[in-house]
């Protein structure tokens, strides 16, 4: 019979031998899931037998951990923005800095307003289901070119009751255009940004497991602001504003792009490490 401070400190060190950043705590968290309870409960019995049957489920967890397999795909959830989301290898884990987005479009806009809100890749659906949370009138269409993140993204909606306010696409912006017959007042996107020469120097746990298609455009990092920039006129609204999630480094580029398109009103909002992670264009 292992305890649970035992089974913490083997598995510790395991992962210290596999180069896992933060791996007690990796540990802890695998292991309160399985035991279905919080972390920090851990701590008031360390000295608890663990059932045969919850030690091999747990093994099976450390072992995709060592796999470098991302530890929100092994627990299949997520916060984010106060929410609980499931996520799966299908869809692109969520970012805290995403939250900076989240928060750009809500203090732009009036609340009771009925807007209607496009989400270009939509991924496990974050986006869209905090807006349609925080807007109780707004109207949203989420886009995704893959089928299995749209399923991801509607059990998220499903979740928290907001799949009525939300219309599922399966579209690729880059290639087709959109069937969309009312005009949007808000466009906002968390595109794939990272440049394909960057992408083969991010972590294991990113390369080896995220959906690359969701992480970068196999290209400069541009790709899905020119495209969204260049081809939003004809959906947007006067006054319609777009709300980039940005790439470090990306800010002035995007901002020339939508100088170049005649938008005005340009905003850029930091993240908490000071990288300008956010940008805000409205068409005039
Ligand atoms: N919209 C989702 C997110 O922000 C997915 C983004 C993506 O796949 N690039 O997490």
């Amino acid at each position: 019979m292992h305890t649970v401070l035992e089974l913490l400190n083997l598995t510790t060190n395991f992962f210290e031998q596999k180069g896992i950043d933060s791996a007690r705590l990796n540990a802890e968290l695998l292991l309160a899931e399985i035991l279905n309870c919080k972390r920090l409960d851990l701590y008031l019995s360390f000295d608890k037998p663990i059932k045969e049957e919850e030690v091999d489920n747990y093994r099976a967890f450390v072992k995709r951990r060592g796999n470098r397999e991302p530890l929100q795909y092994i627990l299949g959830h997520v916060e984010f923005y106060g929410l609980t989301f499931f996520v799966n290898k299908d869809v692109l884990i969520p970012r805290q800095e995403t939250e900076i987005l989240i928060e750009t479009v809500l203090n732009s806009t009036d609340k009771e307003a009925e807007l209607n809100i496009l989400d270009i890749g939509t991924g496990s659906g974050i986006i869209a289901v905090a807006l349609a949370k925080h807007l109780p009138n707004a109207k949203i269409v989420a886009v995704d070119k893959s089928p299995e993140a749209l399923a991801v993204a509607k059990q998220n909606a499903e979740t928290h009751n907001v799949s009525q306010r939300i219309t599922y696409l399966q579209n690729d912006v880059l290639i087709a255009s959109l069937p969309i017959d009312e005009k949007l007042d808000i466009i906002v996107s968390n595109p794939p940004y990272v440049s394909q020469l960057e992408f083969q120097s991010l972590q294991k746990e990113i390369v080896a497991h995220e959906p690359d298609f969701a992480v970068t455009d196999f290209s400069d990092g541009f790709t899905f602001y020119r495209k969204i920039i260049e081809s939003s006129k004809k959906y947007l609204n006067e006054n319609g504003k777009i709300f980039f999630e940005l790439g470090a480094g990306q800010s002035a580029q995007v901002k020339s792009l939508f100088e170049l398109h005649n938008f005005s009103s340009i905003e850029i909002r930091k993240d908490y490490s000071n990288i300008d992670r956010v940008i805000k264009g409205e068409w005039k």
